[in-house]
């Protein structure tokens, strides 16, 4: 039996109802879209209850964790061995109406992190924004557990939480113990942790649809993780890389890194010896490994295993595309 060596992969999306959702991703991505309101693809995920699967070459119908344990120094080269699983979560949002007002924990390093919980630190590119858009990302100056806590009760919050529109291709970083939410015909990529904790300070009176019920909230431990002392989130700066003009660094920390790339001409992608994830935003084109060619259209989503090295991008059209690092690569 040959030795299987990991190529360029491209994933199925997996889509969610959410009662926030609209139909704007069908014109994003192309595998069809289930019927109703749909709020989110997630477009890598190593989960148990939502495994992404790989859809094209020798590889089709393996899911990413079986490719992580399969070939761990393929897929992660140097960070081999570090990661049990794809420590990050990916995802496209539809939020047509607004999503819960929530907050993700962290922990600071004298605070254990309690059993079954996760930090969650997450970051949006903006791809589109209606008029009615809305973004919040933190607290607005004095507000205190009680004045939210009231807030909630009179159904004020969003007057203590700090508000901005936004336009495709801005950058939200949303560190975790930030209040968050967007909503109002937005739609986002977002790059996340691999992570599920979520905690629901308030739902806007929202009644799902599929249960004729409101959404639980859990008020007291949202209360107990967000960052008082941090304030507004805002858009993020991004930095021209001077030796690659196409590139701008968008998102630096410690969980992951992300670069937007925009060119008409050849320019190089991945990185030696690591792995690396590009999401097309706009246009299209094709990955250049080796000998073979894997054309990119925009929705999609490829992921270099560390094995794959460099490759050339060699774009059809002007293209827009998301590179990601994982932690410490
Ligand atoms: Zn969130």
């Amino acid at each position: 039996m040959g030795q299987t060596i990991l190529y360029p992969l491209r994933f199925e999306p997996i889509y969610q109802y959410r009662l926030w959702g609209g139909r704007r991703l069908a014109s994003l991505l192309s595998a069809p879209l289930p019927n109703g309101p749909v709020g989110e693809a997630w477009v890598l995920s190593d989960r148990d209850d939502h495994a992404s699967i790989v859809d094209n070459g020798a590889l089709k119908g393996q899911t990413i964790g079986q490719l992580m344990s399969r070939f761990p120094e393929q897929m992660m080269g140097k960070l081999a061995g570090r990661f049990q699983r794809f420590p990050l979560l990916l995802k496209f949002l539809d939020a047509h109406e607004m999503l819960s007002v929530q907050v993700h924990p962290g922990y600071p390093p004298d605070r254990p992190v309690p059993e079954g919980e996760k930090e969650k630190t997450e970051a949006w590119m903006v791809i589109d924004a209606g008029k009615e858009s809305r973004i919040y990302a933190g607290l607005k100056p004095g507000a205190t557990p009680d004045i939210l806590r009231q807030s909630i009760a009179n159904r004020t919050l969003s007057d203590h939480l700090a508000c901005f529109t936004s336009k495709p291709g801005d950058g939200v970083f949303i560190p975790a113990g930030t209040v968050h939410a967007l909503g109002g015909d937005v739609v986002v990529f977002e790059i996340q942790q691999n992570s599920d904790t979520t905690f629901r300070l308030y739902d806007w009176g929202h009644v799902d649809a599929k249960t004729g019920k409101q959404r639980a909230l859990q008020v007291d431990q949202a209360l107990g993780c967000i960052d008082f002392g941090d304030g507004a989130a805002g858009l993020v700066k991004p930095t021209v890389d001077a030796a690659a003009p196409e590139r701008e660094l968008v998102f630096s920390c410690e969980p992951f890194r992300l670069w937007r790339l925009r060119s008409h001409s050849l320019f190089p992608v991945g990185a030696a010896n690591l792995l690396r994830v590009l999401v097309c935003v706009e246009g299209a084109g094709q990955i250049e490994h080796g000998d073979a060619t894997y054309p990119i259209e925009r929705g999609e989503v490829w992921l270099l295993p560390a094995v794959v090295g460099i490759s050339q991008f060699r774009p059809s059209e002007a293209v827009d595309l998301l590179e990601i690092a994982c932690p410490a690569g």
